[in-house]
């Protein structure tokens, strides 16, 4: 299938038009037309050769939200015109113990990526969703509730997956008081999940200016972080720290205002180890966790709970021509708070 997209050339290149084949539609797979891709940071990290090894000329993208056009012979899962989803990885094993338990994105051989990996088979390139048409075994795509507008769901395949996944994990609920850090594409999301879990959320922030967004959201507390008392004041305050950003930070003087027992989960992934102080692992009984989008099933419950209770991502749509100022601007935080492309512009 021909395929025009976006992709970079090296981990200095900007993006650029790009045309390539995707695989034949094979009996299970499913094509379709991408609508709105989204923009992850995990792209930006990816494209600039920031988490290492990357197969170039790379098309990023794992927020597809589209709508089917072929099926395979015996493909059972969609029809034609259906819109569809798909996400962070478009295989894995289907045969380990986590794979089996429908935690394919800790597929014990490894789930192959959206983009930069290699397919099963060891034959193509896996290519991303910065593109207009797109190629997927239906076992590993997702149906998006009609009732939601499609730009603000494209987010949701990477960006609303990877905070449900740990705020139901965490058993966040009406009880639970949660901190965010970083009001990004994931923070918001993030936000907007553990509200609607019914929890107490605060915000921890290096955008002063985001604060009147944050209450929109519906957070109930937004902290500065510019402020060099904030954390301290801060000390034993929350149940879960979800933390979405993306830059290196001083782990250890969030860590101290887990309260007993609480637990910070790491998601954001700036590339660089942290510097871990273990005394304040001790004071509290503290636990550092991790935290890696969501399995297939789940990415399908995530999306039936946003059409139940009407959450999307809030999105800047964009054309292709502007997806290298939306690199530059996601990286400086300018965002509100998801850089969404019109997949017509490609
Ligand atoms: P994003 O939209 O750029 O949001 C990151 C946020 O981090 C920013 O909006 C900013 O929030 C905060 N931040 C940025 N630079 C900072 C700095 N120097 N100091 C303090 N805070 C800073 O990125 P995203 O798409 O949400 O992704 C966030 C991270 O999660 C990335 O590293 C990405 O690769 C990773 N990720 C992980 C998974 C997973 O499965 N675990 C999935 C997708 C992405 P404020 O302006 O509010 O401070
Ligand atoms: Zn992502
Ligand atoms: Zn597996």
């Amino acid at each position: 299938m021909k395929s025009r997209g976006l992709a970079v050339e090296s981990a200095t290149s900007p993006l650029k038009t790009f045309e390539f084949d995707r695989r034949p539609l094979g009996t299970h797979d499913v094509g379709l037309d991408v609508k709105y891709a989204g923009i992850c940071h995990s792209d930006i990290h990816t494209a600039r050769g920031e988490w290492g090894s990357v197969h170039y000329p790379l098309v990023p993208g794992h927020e597809i939200a589209g709508v089917v056009t072929a099926i395979g012979s015996a493909v059972t899962k969609f029809n034609i015109g259906d819109l569809i989803g798909v996400g962070v990885f478009v295989d894995s094993c289907r045969t380990c113990s986590n794979c089996l338990f429908g935690l394919e994105q800790y597929c014990l051989e490894g789930m192959t990526g959206t983009y930069n990996s290699v397919e099963r088979d060891g034959l193509n390139q896996t290519r991303g969703g910065y593109s207009d048409t797109f190629v997927i075994n239906e076992d590993y795509a997702v149906h998006i509730p009609s009732s939601l507008p499609l730009e603000g769901v494209a987010p949701l395949l990477c960006a609303g997956i990877t905070l449900y996944s740990p705020i139901k994990h965490f058993n966040v609920g009406p009880s639970s008081k949660v901190a965010v850090m970083g009001l990004g594409g994931l923070g918001h999301m993030g936000v907007k999940f553990a509200i609607a879990m019914g929890a107490e959320v605060t915000v921890l922030s290096h955008s002063p200016a985001k604060e009147d967004d944050a209450k929109n959201m519906g957070a109930h507390h937004f902290v500065s972080t510019q402020d060099p008392k904030a954390l301290s004041a801060l000390k034993k305050s929350f149940d879960i720290i979800l933390n979405t950003v993306s830059a290196e930070i001083d782990i250890n003087e969030y860590l101290q205002c887990l309260k007993l027992d609480g637990t910070l989960v790491v998601i954001g992934l700036p590339g660089k180890p942290y510097s871990l102080n273990p005394a304040v692992m001790l004071d509290g009984r503290r636990s550092l966790s991790g935290s890696m989008i969501g399995g297939m099933s789940e990415l399908q419950e995530m999306l039936n709970f946003c059409g139940e209770k009407n959450i999307v991502s809030d999105v800047e749509v964009i054309s292709a021509d502007y997806a290298n100022t939306a690199y530059d601007r996601t990286v400086a935080s300018d965002v509100k708070y998801r850089f969404v492309i019109d997949a017509t512009t490609f």
